[in-house]
């Protein structure tokens, strides 16, 4: 992977916390985002090879020599529900929690359709999302438009994605264990 294209994901990553964070002090009386909660940390997720670059990068010794957490949550979680690469985690978690909302066009009507949603922790303590101002929500779109646009520019229009467990050689070896029984 380019230096250069890893340099991009790491600026836009920065650009991603810019601008989530007035969204994050308008509902800070909502959000129960703290350290050790890992509920919106689920396993199988997956991220842009340009993404898995930013933590191959930072965190070399990590992937090569630390176990990922076991199945059923993501595999960077550590013992106490704490992301182990917090700081160069991919976008998908770095507006977890907030009051997000998307737009779609409704295929039969051909409208424009907005939706919200908000992790069930962070419901109480606020207004009802429907009241919100708009820019009080983190809008999903524009930013993953930025990056899939990277990285189809990347790879030759591939658009190719990697399971962050794989990114642990750990999880390579024991993809490679034999199967023993019948
Ligand atoms: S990379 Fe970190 S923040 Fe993202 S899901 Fe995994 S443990 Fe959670």
């Amino acid at each position: 992977m380019p230096a250069g294209t890893i340099d991009w994901v790491e600026r836009l990553h920065a650009l991603v916390d810019e601008a989530a964070a007035p969204v994050e002090r308008a509902s800070a009386e909502r959000l129960r985002c703290r350290a050790g909660c890992s509920d919106c940390c689920v396993d199988g997720l997956t991220v842009f090879t340009i993404e898995a670059a930013v933590i191959r990068r930072h965190h070399a010794d990590l992937l090569a020599t630390a176990a990922a957490h076991p199945p059923g949550a993501c595999a960077f979680l550590d013992g106490d529900g704490r992301c182990r690469i917090y700081a160069h985690r991919p976008y998908v978690c770095r507006t977890q929690g907030l009051p997000l909302r998307w737009l779609e066009e409704d295929e039969i009507d051909e409208e424009i359709i907005e939706s919200r949603d908000i992790c069930p922790k962070n419901v109480d303590g606020g207004p009802p999302l429907e009241e919100l101002e708009a820019d009080a929500c983190w809008t999903l779109g524009p930013f993953e438009q930025r990056l899939a646009q990277r990285q189809h520019e990347t790879d030759g229009e591939r658009g190719e994605r990697v399971a962050l467990r794989s990114l642990f050689a750990s999880e390579g070896d024991r993809r490679r264990l034999p199967v023993i029984g019948s």
